[in-house]
């Protein structure tokens, strides 16, 4: 057969390669999210929102149990765990990459048949059965159960470096990262209760702390702030606003600070920062929808049911307050059992 390589030709092979590629990515995607051939008013049985520990770890069990789980990873996939730097904590490893860890979870989420979806929720209709969620690209997804996931995200100063020394110097939890400034000099920004809770981990690994508060005082309960008074190693900075986390490009070095009272500006020099101005979960799509507390953490009961039957919750979006990676992993095989427990009910 002989080919003539003109115009006219090569224009039909590439419209021709484009529409064979188009199709093959919306069938991929189509059984991606478990719709049929004849539309998409498929209901999945398990829909998980989420992809850090907790909803991987939902993703691990509801796969092996067969539920052929369908999971929307979010903006952050893998979640906390890939900012986490090193994790020392998980059973069995005595020290891994929050990012690899991740990255394992998700391997043997998809070995077991979990399909993930690369796309962010942005609305949920719990009113009536099939629940449905609503991606960012206008699919919806009908599911006979979900699993929430989304977790939690440190509020920020919103001050220069702070994104560029996150794990390389700045850390946003000291029982997770204490022990990496062993006898380093710290400053530790905050001024409530979280930053109190924080530097009494802190204080058991270095005694060279500086907190910088942006307000008059430090504010939470009178024994905690006495056991910070007796202690002469910390340097309390009040009316004190970090204005840029300082660094070298690998680590940090400094905090640049403003007394608000003499507008004067400071740098200090340290090994290690902490910022500890307290946490938001990652709930805002369910106020109004689930029961939340006062946080606005998604309130569960009897392990991982929340206020409406068939939506179960995990992780660090929950009022389960323990925060951890191996916690959360618990939380999310203990939402996956409860979950399939939940379909073979209903049907
Ligand atoms: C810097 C740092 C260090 C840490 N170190 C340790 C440690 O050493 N040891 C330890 O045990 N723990 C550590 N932790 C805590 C631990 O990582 C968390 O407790 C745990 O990973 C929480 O998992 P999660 O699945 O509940 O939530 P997250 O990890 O917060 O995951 C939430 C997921 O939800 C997704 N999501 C959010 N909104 C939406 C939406 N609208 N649609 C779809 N998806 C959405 C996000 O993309 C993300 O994938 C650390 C945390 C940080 C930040």
């Amino acid at each position: 057969m002989k080919i003539v390589f003109n115009y006219k030709n090569i224009f039909l092979s590439v419209s021709l390669i484009a529409i064979t590629s188009l199709i093959y990515l919306k069938i991929s995607y189509k059984y991606a999210i478990g719709a049929d051939d004849n539309n998409s008013e498929f209901v999945n049985k398990i829909v998980i929102l989420g992809s850090g520990t907790a909803g991987l770890s939902s993703g691990i069990y509801a796969g092996r149990a067969k539920l052929n789980p369908v999971l929307i990873e979010g903006d952050y996939p893998g979640g906390q765990l890939v900012k986490a730097g090193v994790i020392e904590n998980w059973p069995g490893i005595s020290a891994i990459a929050g990012s690899q860890l991740a990255q394992e979870l998700k391997m043997q989420a998809t070995e077991y048949g979990t399909k993930f979806i690369s796309d962010n929720v942005n609305k949920v209709d719990f009113s009536k059965k099939p629940f449905k969620i609503y991606l960012n690209d206008g699919t919806k997804i009908l599911a006979n159960s979900v699993i929430i996931a989304t977790g939690r995200k440190p509020r920020k100063l919103n001050c220069p470096g702070e994104d560029k020394y996150l794990s390389k110097g700045l850390a946003v939890c000291a029982l997770c990262d204490a022990p990496l400034f062993k006898n380093k000099k710290v400053a530790l920004i905050g001024g409530n209760i979280s930053a109190l809770r924080e530097i009494e981990i802190l204080s058991k690994y270095t005694k060279d702390i500086i907190i910088i508060n942006r307000d008059p005082e430090i504010k939470g309960p009178s024994s905690w702030l006495n056991r910070l008074k007796e202690n002469k190693n910390i340097k309390v900075m009040n009316n004190t606003i970090a204005k840029e986390i300082l660094g070298n490009e690998k680590w940090v070095t400094g905090v640049k600070v403003l007394d608000k009272k003499t507008n004067k500006e400071e740098i200090i020099p340290v090994q290690g920062v902490f910022v500890c101005i307290g946490w938001n979960p990652s709930s805002e799509l369910f106020e109004k929808i689930l029961e939340l507390d006062s946080k606005k953490q998604i309130k569960v009961f009897n392990q991982t049911h929340t206020s409406i039957p068939g939506i179960f919750a995990a992780g660090d979006v929950t009022n389960i307050t323990y925060h951890q990676a191996p916690v959360a992993s618990s939380f999310g095989y203990m939402a996956g059992m409860d979950a399939e427990k939940y379909i073979s009910s209903i049907k």
